[in-house]
């Protein structure tokens, strides 16, 4: 036995880049998957995709800004399975822009998916933990949550500190039976670096991205050394990063 062998890991933000490739990865190691993003056509093609290869796999169409469908996500996942064994709050967006730019709706996209989407999920999925004595919050954070990522970053930065700060209090304060694990990447080749709308940030972010990012399985990786500890190790954080990047 591998340790991930038959948990129910749900992921949100599996339609693509880190959740899609983490998807893979766990269901390749015997996990079942609860596969959570709003593009439910993708969900359906990697979970067909898992059921044929002989695992296990559910795809749920959920808004993580709506807290009810987070409320709904993790019903229908015990419903289905029985039970959760890992939350990986994955789900994300990168507005970059100068703060003069004032991109308010961006700012409120990025703390409603980035932060709040991660507060469902955790406020939905502790009384199931709490009760089965047992379960992994794997929230990701990012380099850009260590550091300021600024000019451009700063706001996103603040919603990937918030990750962090959250991620540690949250295990100081139910760490017993519960383990609490924060990822934090560095630059890694996924449809992140489409998400600005100021020409000139997007132009950038893309160019730094084809010159360092590193393929999305090498973040799948850290999540799966995490999740096998035996239950008695909490691995807390994971800092990774493209070995040329110097950010
Ligand atoms: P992608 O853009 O490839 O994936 C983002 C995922 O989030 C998609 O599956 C998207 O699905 C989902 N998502 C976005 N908004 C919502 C929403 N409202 N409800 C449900 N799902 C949503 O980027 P990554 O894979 O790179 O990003 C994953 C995480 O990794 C993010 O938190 C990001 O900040 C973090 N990260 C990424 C790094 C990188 O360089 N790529 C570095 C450090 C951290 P859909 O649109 O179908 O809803």
């Amino acid at each position: 036995m591998n340790n991930i062998s038959g948990k129910v890991v749900v992921i949100t933000g599996a339609s693509s880049g880190l959740g899609e490739a983490t998807a893979r990865h766990l269901a390749a190691k015997g996990a079942w998957l609860v596969l959570v993003a709003r593009r439910k056509e993708r969900l359906d093609t990697l979970a067909s995709e898992i059921l044929t290869a002989g695992g296990k796999a559910l795809a749920l169409q959920v808004d993580v800004t709506q807290r009810s469908d987070i409320e709904q996500m993790v019903a229908r996942t015990v419903e289905h399975f029985g039970r959760i064994d890992v939350l990986v709050s994955n789900a994300g967006l990168m507005s970059i822009a100068p703060i003069s730019a004032s991109k308010v709706d961006e700012w409120e996209r990025m703390i409603d998916i980035n932060v709040k989407g991660m507060l469902y999920g955790i406020a939905a999925a502790l009384p199931i933990f709490e009760k089965q004595q047992t379960g992994h919050f794997i929230n990701i954070s990012s380099i850009a949550g260590m550091k300021v990522f600024s000019p451009g970053g700063t706001v996103y930065s603040g919603t990937k500190f918030a990750v962090r700060a959250i991620s540690e209090g949250l295990r100081h304060e139910v760490g017993a039976h519960i383990r609490t694990t924060t990822v934090s990447p560095g630059l890694v080749d996924t449809e992140l670096k489409f998400g600005s709308s100021h020409a000139e940030s997007l132009a950038a972010v893309n160019e730094f991205y084809r010159q360092q990012a590193i393929p999305a399985d090498s973040v799948a990786r850290a999540i799966a050394y995490a999740i096998e500890q035996p239950a008695d190790v909490d691995i807390n954080e994971v800092i990774l990063r493209p070995t040329v990047q110097e950010f």
